[in-house]
């Protein structure tokens, strides 16, 4: 099966083994200089995408419209943009790469002017007919000016022939596949809309009179927006001058919203479905424990993702939580780049080890996952270089054997070292002493749901057991090729 990611390069020199998730986005309606406080959401969820930013406003004439590569902070925190972002409404965008080329054309909001009006869309997620549509598309005449999925939007709602707008965004939205939480920003207001299996989180808020639609919790709690509620998978919500109104116009599935979310992706100070992520994440270190308990000195997290699960490991086995791994905050991508030769010392500058404490002494080590394996092996020999006896590995999710095709940058199933090895092989690979899983069941436990083994999956899960809850349109049709032909444009 070819790959949907086979094309993209890392977007980080040291992040390349790891699961990224690809965006963030923020939507706000009635609030004024919703500007400002949508750049303040998009800070809150830097960690859904460093690689790009964009702000779409509207003053109720006019689109305003500053996208740029880079952190946030470097493209919004100048007071000369934001000045040029006038409105009462916006909508933003924290971006990965993953569908399309590491390109300024990609970053989103994505605007255009159609026959109506101008419309914007920030979109976080994947479609999986994507190609298979574009194709389509331009063999009808529309002209693309991006590799991004998410135009395949804007061009179905302009060729739509529904008399509204309205219903010509939900005409487009039932062309596609996949993953989809999405803002759109147009003269009648805001329309939020999340796919009907929610694979990625899309919550809503009030400010003041205004409302507030944004991919986690957090963006609401940085700019002082009250939590309301979660936008239902497969609802769309019109947010305007008359208020809010929730629609229901796609077809009803059982939701599968993605399970990676509680594991890794989204903050540990966010809450999704009434749970808060941190909790979870201890819980499933506390599972860990359960599951594969083991003999040892302390309990080291591999900051800062490991570090909640490690702390219920700890507290559940009864061995001390310490920080056997200080991780520098500030190895930027700037510092180095991928070419350079000292590239190979990219995990020493990031981690390193607390020599005085862990010397002699026998170490849980707790990751949130194994995507590679590359960083794991490195972490390890740093541990036992600096004097560890012994170094035990648990982690806090299933072993990764398949790629994503919803909206998270996944290395190819080739690369997935859970693809290629058993366990023993990786805990030769990786040169531990044990090394353990979380089983599926056990991180069902931690979400307070029942397993796999006894009833259906409530969330998807695919990236651990292959059960990809929707079509690969693209890659059973082989159109996903498409993709790498464009993204080399
Ligand atoms: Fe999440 Fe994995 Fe499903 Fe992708 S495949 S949506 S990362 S659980």
């Amino acid at each position: 099966m070819p790959d949907l990611k086979a094309g993209c390069l890392p977007a980080h020199p040291f992040d390349d083994d790891r699961f990224r998730e690809e965006c963030g986005v923020i939507g706000i309606h009635g609030v004024d200089q919703a500007a400002a406080a949508v750049a303040l959401g998009l800070h809150a969820l830097q960690h859904r995408g460093q690689e790009a930013a964009g702000i779409v406003s509207f003053d109720g004439a006019e689109f305003h419209v500053h996208r740029a590569m880079g952190h946030v902070a470097g493209n919004f925190d100048n007071a000369g943009v934001m000045e040029t972002l006038t409105g009462r409404s916006a909508i933003g965008h924290n971006r990965y790469a993953t569908t399309g080329a590491s390109a300024l054309r990609n970053v989103q909001p994505l605007f255009a002017e159609l026959a109506d009006g101008g419309f914007a869309v920030a979109h976080n997620g994947n479609l999986t007919n994507a190609m298979a549509l574009r194709r389509e598309l331009t063999r009808r005449g529309s002209i693309f000016q991006s590799t991004s999925d998410t135009e395949v939007i804007i061009h179905l709602v302009a060729t739509s022939s529904q008399p509204s707008r309205l219903d010509r965004v939900i005409d487009a939205l039932k062309e596609v596949e996949g993953a989809w939480s999405l803002v759109c920003l147009t003269p009648e207001g805001l329309i939020a809309a999340r796919d009907p299996l929610g694979f990625r989180p899309l919550v809503l808020g009030s400010l003041g009179a205004g409302h507030v639609v944004a991919s986690e919790t957090v963006a609401l709690d940085v700019m002082g927006a009250r939590f309301v509620r979660e936008v239902a998978p497969g609802e769309l919500l019109l947010i305007g001058a008359a208020g809010i109104r929730s629609l229901s116009p796609f077809p009803n599935r059982r939701p599968r919203p993605c399970i990676f979310e509680f594991v890794y992706f989204s903050r540990p100070d966010s809450i999704a479905d009434g749970l808060s992520i941190y909790e979870v994440r201890k819980r499933i270190g506390a599972e860990l424990a359960r599951e594969a308990p083991v003999a040892a000195d302390m309990v080291v997290p591999v900051p800062d993702s490991g570090t909640p699960a490690a702390i219920g490991f700890a507290q559940a086995a009864g061995i001390p939580f310490e920080l056997g791994i200080i991780r520098s905050h500030y190895v930027g991508r700037t510092f180095i780049q991928p070419g350079d030769n000292i590239r190979h010392l990219g995990v020493k500058l990031k981690h390193n080890a607390n020599r005085a404490l862990i010397a002699g002494k026998r170490l849980v080590l707790i990751d949130d996952s194994v995507v590679r394996g590359t960083t794991s092996v490195k972490i390890v020999h740093m541990l036992r270089e600096a004097g560890a006896s012994q170094v035990h590995l648990r982690v806090a999710s299933p072993p990764t054997t398949h790629s994503c095709f919803y909206g998270v940058d996944t290395p190819v199933r080739s690369k997935l070292l859970a693809a290629n090895m058993d366990e023993a092989h990786m805990r030769d690979f990786i040169g531990v002493d044990s090394l353990a899983f979380i089983s599926i069941d056990g991180l069902y436990r931690a979400l307070e749901e029942p397993g796999r083994a006894t009833r259906c999956p409530t969330h998807c899960d695919a990236c651990f057991t292959g059960d990809y809850p929707t079509r690969l349109t693209d890659q059973e049709h082989g159109t996903a090729d498409l993709y790498n032909l464009i993204a080399a444009q």
